[in-house]
């Protein structure tokens, strides 16, 4: 409350000496936020956090009230929506759900600034007046409620920044636009003691000042940073030229106020180490919007209703009983995927933002061209260029603008000719080299000068938003399922020819010194770098990594010490030809010559093979590798939209320990999943199932196919797809698919699926392409080598063979060249999608799907059944031996020293798997007879 006051005076405050302020600063700024900001912050607050834990009909019905009350207060108090209301004969009365918001007409800026007046109402509280920024346009002057608007503002952006753990008044570093004029100290930052921060000028982010910058920055060890994208890039790049080492650890970085390029993103995280998190908001404070790392923007609806009318953001003010605006039209722009509130245009989340129209060229037929679809947020990541701005005064002729230190590395005509590409040849560009590019008043970079007032064909290109259509009239390009185009690595590649990559740096990088949080976030980031890089650099990239697996290898397993010669004399991938191909069976008859001398120092811990070969193998994986394993997933899931946090329904064979009676799922809030049990999937429990599904709402499916077809097949048969809510994909893994499953599963659940191909060895994993069928292998998770019956090399398109696979990543057991037992056939590298990964399709082999029935007729997969752990450790070989329904026999061959009390155990845990939904005997034997081919078929079915 006090400090709605006091921020009217706040001008006063700094021009106090640094002394003063700082005993006033930080006297004030440890009372209580809820003191300083009014009961409005601590409610807000916690709003804020319900908010996102509740579910949709919790969340709809707390906007439908808020909306109520915003148009009960217009019709009262506002003039001006009392005559609109009228003229579209629209009555607070009459609303009666959230849809109903579309009868109340729009209204524009223009609109506000013409009717000021009939506007705003003191009437219930008052207001303060505040000017929208808007570097092109005449500002607009509107008014929010004075007691009230700051707590809640504060406690929105608390709220988000929340989410990377930050605390009110942690130390966090500024770099947000104030200008800063050093007096005789020569400081070019301020310390700022009601938050705790330290301000750095953004005008003096550059080589000569940097220095001093970031000796005060190691005295003040800051937890976070929060700036504007282009200071915190000006940052940054100045950091980089000198070099600066010793930089404390950021714990994260929040950006705002610009619009942010997925690949300054990347490079932020890369640079800082840590997470960052993009907040979209305005100063009407109608909408508030924020995206972890690369992911969707999630929109805080409780904050204010935001609609998403033609691509365009449309929003409502709530919590605003001055100056209320409703249906506003932001010139904003939702972009590339959205997701919607069911049968409503009100946006959860939504892939991109795209700001202010004016970031638009227009083509000399009238076409409008997003700036970013021009690859503007590539240029600026390139080394060397310090900044770009296009600017436009007449249609069809365009001019960019390059600030860069080394003007002789560019190649002007290459830009210019690339541009005219990506805009259809609809303008013709200039491009120069200049010394120095404005910042606006306000600090901001601003990105395009565009002197044409946009907004008389701001229609047409609604037009083309709609529908997920990209903005630029050309096709979009297949490497970003969002629809917005993104320049070709290649094409990128040839502009910047003469220019150091910014991928080198990364290929050097050793893949070893993991540790567990920071590994799942480096192996996350690497997908920028490998879903756009060309096969010669894949090929480097592996090298380098095969060169430290063989060297580590030879030097410390027993098994490969004498390899050690031909490792050191030869390259990598010629060396790797030198080794045998691995069996399973020899590490199993001699493990300890497959460990590494320093076995006992590396942290891991040990699984088994699962799978279906009826012989586990006993593994051990370095601690950090689940979290790496993990990073793999979301990288590859992100290609069907998934990012972490994501509602997800599993149906896997986790264990099901406390399960009531008539339920057969479990909740894991961790990881936002519902788990369904896959050992109770009778037609007499599916029912359940459906309607826990329905209630859950999950935006992904993710388990065994086996599993999840079952469910499909009682769908379709029931006709009841139209029930379910909309899933975006479904996640097949862990087994292979039997033929017409993925259809019949994409069909039941109206929507695509994806899979992928993986072991316990981690040696290979290869996730599907969103593009085709073909699976695509990860360059930094392992090397892929394909061999035919004959022991010749599949090196060409259409070679069929087994797949062999040296894992890049597990130092506690590193494997060389092991046989999976799988055949596949080899695909060419390049792929429609612009992935240069190694690819093949058509896998076989281990993949079974081997089904048990349990009482009823549940069908319980061998895969969901299957054990891991020590349970196995003397147990040789197994098989599972069926004659009956509902009932089971575990046959096992053992090792000496097996007891009774081992088989037990065993039994006890299938019984807490399965519960009474089979019943699974233990039984020792003296053999388990192989197949003809010397196979073990691991269910032995006379049903
Ligand atoms: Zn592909």
């Amino acid at each position: 409350m006090i400090d709605n006051i006091l921020h009217l005076y706040r001008r006063f405050y700094y021009r106090f000496p640094q002394p003063i302020m700082t005993f006033l600063g930080s006297t004030y700024g440890s009372f209580p936020l809820s003191f300083r900001f009014g009961a409005a912050y601590q409610r807000h607050l916690s709003l804020a956090r319900d908010f996102e834990g509740w579910n949709s009909q919790q969340q709809e019905d707390y906007m439908f009230h808020k909306t109520l009350e915003t148009l009960l207060f217009a019709e009262r108090y506002i003039p001006y929506y009392q005559r609109r209301f009228a003229e579209s004969e629209f009555k607070t009365s009459s609303f009666k759900s959230l849809s109903d918001i579309q009868r109340v007409p729009n209204i524009t800026k223009e609109e506000i600034k013409q009717n000021l007046r009939l506007l705003y109402s003191f009437r219930k509280e008052f207001g303060i007046s505040y000017f929208t920024g808007g570097s092109t346009s005449v500002p607009m002057k509107f008014f929010l409620p004075l007691r009230t608007s700051r707590g809640k503002e504060k406690a929105y952006i608390n709220h988000i920044l929340s989410h990377l753990g930050y605390e009110p008044r942690d130390r966090t570093i500024i770099l947000k636009g104030r200008n800063i004029v050093p007096d005789e100290s020569k400081r070019v930052w301020q310390y700022e003691p009601v938050d705790n921060h330290l301000v750095l000028s953004s005008n003096h982010l550059n080589p000569d000042h940097i220095q001093s910058m970031l000796k005060e920055i190691k005295k003040y060890q800051p937890k976070f940073i929060y700036g504007f994208p282009s200071a915190v890039m000006d940052f940054l790049r100045a950091a980089q030229t000198v070099r600066c080492e010793g930089l404390p650890e950021i714990q994260g970085v929040f950006l705002g106020s610009e619009n942010v390029f997925d690949e300054q993103i990347a490079q932020i995280r890369d640079f800082f180490d840590c997470d960052v998190v993009t907040i979209f908001g305005h100063s009407e404070r109608t909408a508030i919007a924020y995206k972890h790392n690369i992911g969707e923007y999630h929109f805080l609806n409780s904050y204010g209703l935001v609609r998403n009318v033609n691509g365009q953001i449309v929003s409502t003010s709530f919590d605003n009983f001055v100056m209320p605006l409703i249906n506003y039209e932001q010139r904003d722009y939702a972009l590339g995927t959205n997701e919607f509130y069911d049968g409503t245009d009100i946006i959860r989340t939504s892939k991109n933002i795209e700001g202010r129209i004016q970031e638009f060229l227009i083509t000399k037929d009238r076409r409008l061209v997003s700036i970013t679809t021009m690859g503007a947020g590539h240029f600026s990541t390139l080394q060397n260029i310090e900044a770009i701005q296009y600017s436009q005064d007449e249609p069809g002729i365009a001019e960019l603008r390059i600030m860069t230190s080394n003007p002789h590395d560019l190649d002007l005509n290459a830009i210019r000719d690339e541009l005219e590409r990506q805009a259809g040849s609809g303008i013709a560009f200039e491009v120069k080299v200049v010394d120095w590019i404005e910042k606006s008043s306000m600090g901001k970079r601003v990105l395009c000068l565009q002197k044409i007032d946009l907004s008389s064909v701001e229609t047409s290109i609604l037009k083309t938003f709609d529908g997920h259509q990209p903005p630029a009239p050309e096709k979009p390009s297949p490497k970003d399922p969002s629809g917005v185009g993104v320049m070709s690595f290649s094409s990128k590649r040839r502009l910047y020819e003469s220019m150091p990559l910014f991928l080198k740096k990364s290929v050097s990088l050793v893949p070893f010194a993991f540790v567990a949080g920071r590994a799942y976030r480096k192996t996350l980031r690497r997908k920028h770098i490998f879903d756009h890089a060309s096969r010669t650099e894949i090929l480097d990239y592996q090298e380098s990594a095969l060169g430290e697996i063989l060297a580590f290898a030879t030097a410390q397993v027993p098994a490969y010490h004498r390899y050690r010669a031909i490792v050191e004399r030869h390259r990598p991938f010629e060396a790797l030809k030198a080794f045998p191909i691995l069996e399973k069976e020899t590490v199993q008859q001699d493990l300890p010559n497959y460990l590494p001398a320093t076995f006992n120092e590396i942290p891991h811990y040990q699984i088994s093979t699962g799978g279906t070969s009826g012989n586990q193998l006993k593994i051990f994986v370095d601690d950090a590798s689940q979290a790496i394993e993990m990073a793999f997933m979301h990288r590859q899931w992100s290609r069907v939209g998934y990012f972490p946090g994501s509602r997800k329904a599993v149906f896997r064979g986790v264990s099901f320990p406390n399960l009531p009676k008539g339920v057969y799922w479990q909740y894991n809030p961790i990881y936002r999943e519902i788990q369904f049990s896959p050992f109770a999937m009778s037609e007499e429990n599916l029912p359940a199932y459906i309607r826990a599904l329905i209630r859950y709402r999950p935006a992904f499916l993710h388990g065994y196919p086996s599993a999840i077809d079952i469910v499909s097949e009682y769908i379709l048969r029931n006709d009841l797809t139209k029930d379910l809510p909309p899933i975006k994909a479904v996640l097949l893994g862990s087994e292979g698919m039997v033929e017409g499953q993925a259809s019949r599963i994409a069909r039941a659940f109206n929507t695509r699926v994806f899979s992928w191909y993986g072991h316990s060895e981690r040696v290979i994993l290869a996730g599907g392409c969103e593009a085709n069928n073909s699976y695509h292998h990860f360059p930094d998770y392992g090397i892929l080598e394909m061999i035919a019956e004959n022991n010749t090399a599949c090196e060409h398109e259409g070679d069929r063979g087994e797949l062999i696979g040296t894992g890049l990543l597990n130092r506690s057991m590193p494997f060389i060249r092991y046989r999976t037992g799988d055949f596949a056939t080899r695909l060419g590298p390049e792929c429609e999608c612009g992935r240069c990964w190694d690819r093949f399709t058509n896998v076989e082999g281990r993949w079974k799907q081997d089904m048990i029935i349990g009482h009823r007729g549940a069908k319980i997969s061998i895969a969901a059944l299957n054990m891991h752990g020590p349970l196995f450790e003397r147990v040789t070989r197994y098989q599972y031996y069926q004659d009956r329904i509902g009932e089971c026999e575990l046959h096992i061959m053992v090792a000496p020293g097996f007891g009774e009390e081992d088989r037990l155990q065993i039994e006890r845990a299938y019984r807490d798997k399965v519960r009474d939904q089979l019943r699974l005997s233990v039984k020792i034997v003296g053999d388990i007879p192989l197949t003809d081919r010397g196979k073990l078929k691991l269910l032995d079915s006379k049903l």
